[in-house]
């Protein structure tokens, strides 16, 4: 099988590169390895930001280790690629240093394999010293009420992976041709959504997002957006450059009930000063609704939205067909205890919104990767101390699957490291074996090959960024990205014969 010459130089060069050993560094960790330490073999399962970082950290502070990372989509990155919005092209800047740490000869990227299903955590086990779980939360949290599978109703994670090229959501086609759409929860996913949903299509166009919802949003009706939290301002979740965002987009208007902000003036001075002066951003533009340039402005815009507070869905109403979305049942909710911790409790009050498009964006979950590995149903999560997976010598977990799918990219960051360190710690105080030789990569790429998968290498993906780039510039994108993957893996399989020039000439074209 063709594996890339990354890789290759990797395995070759990962005997000499031992050298460099016992350095200080930054993070009170001491580099401790020696030119006659055994090889520690790691595998990392996922190659978002949380696998990135560990493996990052481990091969800074370990020089005997040599890390294979597996991810499920022929392409890396996991949410920098999926999920982040494709107008905020510098937060995607991350994958430079991902880049960097894929290219290290001690690290190779294995994409186009499914953990679990094209090869089991057992087996995994059998051929590495180490596995750390960095898997992410993909799947979506249900609103768990009547009509929640009519058609126009979607989860933030499906819409998000449409507009942003993920194969299995590129059929998504979400009902556009409504003037509303309601979305659910306060989060900045929420805001990411009704930002592109709203936006001048001028703007998108020089973003990576995907050309069929280019086309789709260019013909959308979609004029006004309801964003529906259960809670009041003082909880929102959404931060302040979301909110800055939406509130300068061009030719929308901003809809606030000023009565939702009263006497919220005295309470905001004894906040933190992010949440201070995010709900003094808030209450600032509400004020400013009300003035006359503000009144002028919002005569001129075509679109608008509003923030909805204190409602609590009950039931999605159906169209006069019964099939499709035609509004939402929402219930007015009372807030009970203080802050941020306050709790809703719904009211008798009722209120009916017409809309033909509900996306529920109430956060995502982790699911279960394997049997054998525990898992805590009701947090969503791997249970672990400090990343140590529980009751699972040599398993480790970073990441959303570890602490829950909460923070941004520079909580993932951290959260790794510190798993990357109990790695470190549990090799240096004897806790972790790995005195016995691991076959690594090289006895999983065996089953592989008999089950017929087709890993996609680091230099694989490189060919396909490259295409991406090529092609987006022509449209004058960053990027287009390719969403027929399962070709080029197959692409990425085969050595330079007539099949694979085949595909790279109509890929090119
Ligand atoms: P992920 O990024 O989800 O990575 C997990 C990886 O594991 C994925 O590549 C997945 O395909 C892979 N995987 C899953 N199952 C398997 C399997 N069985 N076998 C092999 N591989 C598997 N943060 C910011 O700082 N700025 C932003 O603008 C921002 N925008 C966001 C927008 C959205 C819509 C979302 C959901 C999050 C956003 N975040 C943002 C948060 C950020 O994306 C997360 O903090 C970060 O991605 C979590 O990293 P992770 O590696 O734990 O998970």
């Amino acid at each position: 099988m063709f594996r890339s010459s990354v890789a290759a130089a990797g395995t070759f060069l990962t005997r000499h590169c031992r050298r460099t050993s016992h350095g200080a560094c930054g993070t009170g960790i001491r580099m401790f390895s020696s030119v006659s330490d055994p090889e520690i073999k790691v595998c990392i399962v996922g190659s978002g930001p949380a696998g990135f970082y560990t493996a990052q950290h481990l091969l800074k502070y370990h020089k005997s280790t040599v890390i294979d990372i597996y991810e499920k989509q022929p392409v890396p990155f996991g949410l920098v690629r999926f999920g982040v919005a494709p107008d905020h092209p510098e937060v995607k800047n991350v994958v430079n240093a991902f880049t960097q740490t894929a290219l290290q000869v001690r690290c190779s990227f294995h994409g186009n394999i499914t953990v679990g299903k094209d090869v089991s955590i057992e087996e995994l086990k059998q051929a590495y010293h180490v596995l750390v779980l960095s898997y992410g939360a993909e799947t979506n949290r249900l609103l768990g009420i009547p009509g929640e599978n009519l058609q126009g109703v979607y989860s933030a994670s499906s819409l998000v992976g449409w507009y942003n090229g993920l194969p299995e959501n590129r059929h998504l086609n979400p009902e556009l041709n409504n003037e509303t759409a309601v979305i659910l929860g306060h989060g900045n996913v929420a805001l990411d959504i009704a930002r592109i949903l709203l936006s001048p299509i001028d703007m998108l166009k020089k973003t990576d997002i995907t050309a069929h919802s280019l086309e789709a949003l260019q013909n959308s009706k979609v004029k006004r957006v309801v964003i529906v939290g259960r809670r009041g301002p003082l909880q929102v979740a959404f931060t302040i450059k979301e909110l800055r965002e939406m509130i300068k987009l061009p030719d929308t208007r901003l809809l606030y009930d000023p009565s939702d902000f009263e006497g919220l003036k005295h309470t905001v001075k004894d906040l933190p000063r992010p949440r201070r002066r995010l709900i003094e951003l808030m209450i600032k533009a509400a004020l400013e609704m009300n003035s006359e340039k503000e009144a002028e402005n919002r005569g001129a815009a075509t679109k608008e939205w509003c923030l909805r507070f204190l409602r609590s869905p009950l039931q999605i109403i159906p169209s006069d067909d019964g099939k499709r979305v035609g509004g939402i049942r929402l219930s007015v909710t009372k807030l009970e205890g203080s802050a941020e911790s306050a709790k809703a409790i719904q009211t008798e009050d009722i209120e009916d919104l017409e809309c033909g498009l509900v996306l529920s964006s109430i956060g995502y979950k982790s699911h279960p990767i394997d049997p054998s590995v525990p898992f805590d149903q009701r947090e969503g999560l791997i249970p672990n101390k400090l990343g140590r997976v529980l009751h699972a010598p040599g398993m480790y977990c970073s990441g959303w699957v570890k602490r829950g799918p909460v923070g941004v990219i520079a909580t993932t960051m951290n959260d790794s490291f510190e798993t990357a360190d109990s790695v470190l710690q549990d090799v240096k105080s004897g806790r972790l074996d790995v005195s016995a030789s691991k076959g690594g990569f090289k006895v999983i790429e065996a089953l592989l090959e008999q089950r017929g998968i087709c890993p996609v290498s680091f230099s694989g993906w490189k060919k396909i960024d490259c295409f991406e780039v090529a092609k987006g510039k022509k449209a004058g994108k960053p990027r287009e990205k390719l969403i027929m993957l399962d070709l080029v893996s197959y692409w990425n399989c085969q050595p330079w014969s007539p099949p694979s020039t085949w595909l790279v000439v109509s890929l090119l074209e």
